[in-house]
């Protein structure tokens, strides 16, 4: 028996994102877990009628609730799944986007550890099964998502669970779980081997080829696969283990994300710039400071180099380093060269991995086996202990910025972690962010730059041509002089990229009679022709329809496509082209797990002469052959009224542009604009960084955009729209009331989509450069907005959004 003062009282927060249980709930520990709850771990625990999971975030030796506690149920987890720098962050999470902590947990753990998405709703016997068809449809056990029902069958299962003919079960077994494998070792030595032999008959082949493949391998322990592949069967085995010559073993099978082996490289010789670079990151990480250097430089000037040798020099100190990469740019490229310094230390994390994968990778991480972890936004959570240097690579890209709750940036998480940590982190980008800039250069981050090209390689020439004139010319969607450069090329045995930043056949369908152009009934929206598919598609909600022959408003058979998507460009260029091999890459051909790769090697191989695509080529990639780069629509980012198209547009320019004539051959890009003369695009073309922040910075001054003003914004979104705008209203004059008269409220203002998937969308964005009551006016409206979620009304914050659309 436990003495009084011995009592523990366990602190978990549940998995139901509700405002009260945003703070932890307590929970008396039974005996038989006592000695092996720590905080970091998942839990089963009783609530109300149900029974939840949880995350244990503290253990107390008294708890504040008075009443009787409840004791946990059970332990999921045999070690904590969640650090203690972890728990620490997911407050400062939720605090910072104005999230649930229950979110912040979940979201970083690998998709397959999550614990919430299965649960099962199961009848106590065929007569309740079958008297609830609304329920169970006839099936005697269903996936329970509550989303399914309506609030009167919640109600009933509430009821029906609390007479105990329904129950719900946790299903944790359909989540990613480490995959044990059977294996075999041998029990005899070698003259017992060669006894055996001896008394085995001259015809029992497999007993034969048992004992000399033992007598080859005594120590080894092998998977019974391996065992298969020498020739030995799974019954022979059987046998083998019955008379006691080998015993079978459970082996722990990692699964290996990394798709082919790679060749061990030396460090280079660094350049002075490189050196320099490198030498002021070291020295942070050797003084355990968490200082933040913004390297500036250029695609080809040696960033990847400079960040390779700083890794080094934190696993020479004995710490850990965390690698960032954007979405797309994470190609096995980027992940051999690291292979290829670090070897197996390293373990990866990317959103197309399988979840098994990625499970295993983040055990690996977890368990302390990897030193160096490289991976996307998520891995900012990556369970690194000791970390002695974090590297966010291109750190303007947007894919830092996570859409959905928690709304976090990966450069402030990142921040966060050095603090923590006490270690420096590296922002490398060619274009850097306003907002980094802008701290660089007041002194906030220091400024490290790179301003060559290594092997002093020319940036390539750049031409503008202006559509509007060649538009009046011909149709073809390859100006003149595009289409003449790509045949010289294809000529000479180079290699071209072009770019169209839009999937799909065709942007719309129109009447050329009517002028009708088919809309997604759920959206405000029209439809992307889809030429595969035979399809209209809707790129919000996911609504397919087949492609009408006739116009269905006035029945005319002149039914027209504008608006070229990657699918047309490719078809027209293999109709310009015959003898050219083009490969396509966008969302479409990248859905399979490894088809993205397979591009990219058969191009790499030049076993493709064009590669088009979507912004997914624009990035991280390089080939050396590579001589021409046509961008088709310089204007699409410019098109979308925000803030941040000129900056959208310049990053993509000049990462295109660098993606020309990196190796001996200079190389040549050709943009196609109808607005020549925007200043994002004419210095795109000069690839003139310093003037382009300059001028944006003006811009972003007089319009009091961010990074002179900090900004939020709330959407609100309801099925009714009237509804919608009124709540929103309310909110305005909230903020109105609770705000400083410095603080600028904008809207609401229905968004530049209004409908989506049937919802109405308004917004309110907020500008402020100091202001005392935001946090609490705010955390005021998460509140209120629990209850108008119950009405129909999603309210969402977004703290420092990456734009106002
Ligand atoms: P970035 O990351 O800025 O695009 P990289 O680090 O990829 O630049 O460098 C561009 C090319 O130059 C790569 O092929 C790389 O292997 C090579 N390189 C980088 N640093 C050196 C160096 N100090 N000496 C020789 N080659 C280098
Ligand atoms: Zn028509
Ligand atoms: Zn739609």
């Amino acid at each position: 028996m436990k003495g009084e003062s011995a009592l523990q009282v366990a602190q978990v927060i549940v998995d139901v994102p509700t405002r009260q249980t945003n703070s932890p709930f307590s929970y008396s520990i039974p005996d038989h877990l006592a000695d092996q709850i720590q905080p970091g771990m998942r839990v089963q625990v009783p609530f109300g009628h149900r029974k939840i999971t949880g995350f244990i975030v503290g253990i107390t030796d008294s708890s504040s609730f008075d009443g009787k506690l409840k004791p946990i149920a059970d332990l999921i987890d045999l070690y904590p799944v969640i650090n203690p720098e972890l728990l620490d962050l997911a407050q400062w999470l939720a605090d910072q986007t104005y999230s649930f902590k229950i979110s912040c947990l979940q979201t970083m753990l690998p998709g397959g550890m999550r614990t919430k998405s299965k649960k099962k709703l199961i009848a106590k016997n065929q007569q309740i099964c079958a008297k609830y068809p609304e329920i169970f449809h006839g099936e005697p056990e269903i996936e329970y998502d509550r989303q399914q029902f309506d609030n009167q069958t919640l109600a009933e299962i509430l009821k029906l669970q609390k007479m105990g003919d329904i129950r719900v079960e946790y299903n944790l077994t359909n989540h990613a779980r480490p995959i044990m494998l059977k294996a075999y070792s041998g029990n005899l030595d070698q003259q017992e081997i060669q006894a055996a032999l001896k008394t085995v008959r001259k015809n029992a082949i497999g007993q034969i080829k048992l004992l000399k493949t033992l007598s080859q391998h005594p120590n080894d322990t092998l998977l019974l696969t391996k065992w298969e592949s020498m020739g030995v069967t799974a019954g022979t085995l059987k046998t083998a283990e019955k008379k006691g010559w080998v015993s079978a073993t459970l082996k722990r099978h990692v699964r290996n994300p990394f798709l082919r082996e790679v060749a061990p490289t030396k460090p280079f010789e660094l350049q002075p710039d490189q050196q320099k670079a490198v030498s002021s990151i070291e020295k942070a990480v050797s003084q355990k400071k968490d200082q933040v250097f913004l390297l500036e430089g250029v695609t080809g000037s040696g960033k990847t180099e400079v960040y390779l040798q700083s890794i080094a020099h934190a696993l020479a100190m004995g710490r850990t380093a965390l690698m960032l990469v954007p979405e797309i740019t994470l190609t096995p490229q980027i992940v051999g060269r690291i292979r290829s310094r670090f070897g197996d230390q390293v373990a990866m994390l990317h959103s197309a991995m399988s979840s098994g994968e990625r499970y295993d990778e983040w055990q690996r991480i977890n368990q302390g086996k990897a030193k160096v972890v490289v991976g996307v936004r998520s891995a900012v959570f990556a369970p690194l202990t000791n970390i002695g240097l974090i590297i966010m690579d291109e750190e303007h890209d947007s894919s830092y910025k996570q859409a959905d709750n928690p709304r976090y940036q990966t450069r402030d998480v990142a921040k966060w972690r050095a603090a923590y940590n006490h270690c420096p982190v590296v922002l490398g980008s060619a274009t850097p962010s306003l907002e980094s800039r802008a701290r660089a250069m007041k002194g906030v981050y220091t400024l490290l730059s790179l301003p060559h090209r290594i092997n002093q390689h020319a940036l390539p020439h750049v031409s503008i041509i202006d559509m509007k004139t060649e538009m009046a010319k011909h149709h073809s969607a390859l100006s003149t002089k595009l289409a003449d450069a790509i045949q010289v090329r294809l000529d000479k045995h180079e290699q071209v990229i072009l770019l169209l930043n839009r999937r799909g056949y065709s942007a719309f369908l129109m009447c050329r009679d009517c002028g009708y152009v088919p809309r997604c009934p759920n959206c405000d929206i029209s439809l992307t022709m889809h030429k595969d598919t035979h399809t209209l598609n809707c790129h919000y909600c996911g609504h397919k329809e087949p492609v009408p022959t006739v116009c269905p408003k006035c029945h005319s058979k002149r039914i027209r496509f504008y608006g070229m998507g990657s699918q047309q460009l490719e078809e027209q260029v293999k109709n310009m082209f015959p003898t050219a091999r083009v490969l396509r890459m966008d969302v479409d051909t990248t859905r399979k797990k490894g088809s993205h790769e397979a591009i990219i090697d058969k191009f790499g191989a030049h076993k493709a002469d064009i590669l088009l695509g979507t912004q997914m080529i624009a990035k991280g990639l390089d080939f050396p052959e590579v001589t021409l780069v046509g961008v088709l629509n310089a204007d699409s980012a410019l098109q979308f009224p925000d803030f941040r198209s000129s900056e959208r547009t310049f990053e993509l320019l000049t990462q295109v542009s660098g993606r020309s004539g990196r190796a001996d051959k200079t190389g040549e890009v050709i943009i196609q604009t109808f607005n020549p003369d925007h200043y994002a695009i004419q210095l795109a073309k000069t690839q003139d960084y310093e003037k382009f922040y300059a001028t944006e910075m003006r811009v972003r001054h007089d319009g009091k955009y961010p990074p002179y003003y900090y900004t939020v914004k709330l959407t609100g979104n309801s099925p009714s729209e009237n509804q919608t705008a009124s709540e929103m209203f309310g909110i305005m004059n909230f903020l109105k009331k609770n705000l400083s008269p410095n603080a600028i409220i904008l809207g609401p203002t229905p968004k530049t989509i209004t409908r989506i998937n049937n919802h109405y969308y308004y917004q309110i964005i907020i500008k402020y450069r100091k202001e005392p009551h935001l946090k609490a006016t705010l955390d005021d409206i998460l509140v209120q907005s629990q209850k108008k979620q119950r009405q129909g009304l999603q309210i969402a914050i977004d703290n420092e959004p990456l734009d106002f659309m």
